[in-house]
């Protein structure tokens, strides 16, 4: 009787420190073996797209398309000096590195010239649209389907902003100057 039940006690405890072996290299695995190689593999893959994202980043139909529309919109004198020049720049109100999310929205744009643009660099977020400029765009994206669809990233916040500084230039309220975009 005492032996089988030692037996019994042998087996139990091989079974047990064979499953705890087994257990024990899954965890290796699971742990730290497959997400090594899968980190690896993002990392690198990252890297490339990032690459080739910059690449075509300027001549991208989506960056064209958005350009010429904000263009027709703001006209192309820049919006916080009012000179004109020749290679007026696209700036994203919110940096593109800190929201990339609104890389390609239209309610993120404006029209600035190179020194301007220069001078905000992405360390600053100061929105130089008037009420003129967010109304012309309210209207130019109900009108137009396509920038309805792809382009817009919060078009309440967008049209409540437009009245906000409509009122604020009328000299009834004070001028919200932040986009309140997150
Ligand atoms: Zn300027």
């Amino acid at each position: 009787m005492e032996r089988a039940m030692m037996n019994y006690q042998n087996i139990f405890l091989s079974s047990a420190l064979y499953l705890s072996v087994i257990a024990a290299l899954f965890y290796v695995l699971i742990f730290n073996v497959l997400p090594k190689s899968k980190f690896e593999q993002e990392v690198f893959l990252t890297k490339k797209q990032q690459c080739l994202k910059s690449n075509s980043y300027m001549s991208s139909a989506n960056w064209k398309y958005l350009r010429e529309t904000v263009l027709k919109i703001q006209g192309d004198r820049c919006l916080c000096c009012g000179k004109a020049s020749k290679n007026m720049h696209i700036d994203h109100i919110k940096p593109k590195s800190i929201y990339p999310h609104l890389e390609f929205m239209v309610d993120n744009l404006q029209v600035l010239c190179p020194d301007c643009n220069r001078a905000k660099s992405y360390t600053r977020e100061t929105d130089y649209r008037k009420s003129d400029h967010l109304i012309a765009l309210v209207r130019e994206i109900n009108e137009n389907k396509l920038l309805q669809k792809k382009y817009v990233y919060d078009y309440e916040t967008l049209e409540r902003l437009a009245k906000q500084r409509f009122n604020a230039e009328l000299g009834t309220k004070k001028y919200p100057r932040i986009l309140p975009l997150t």
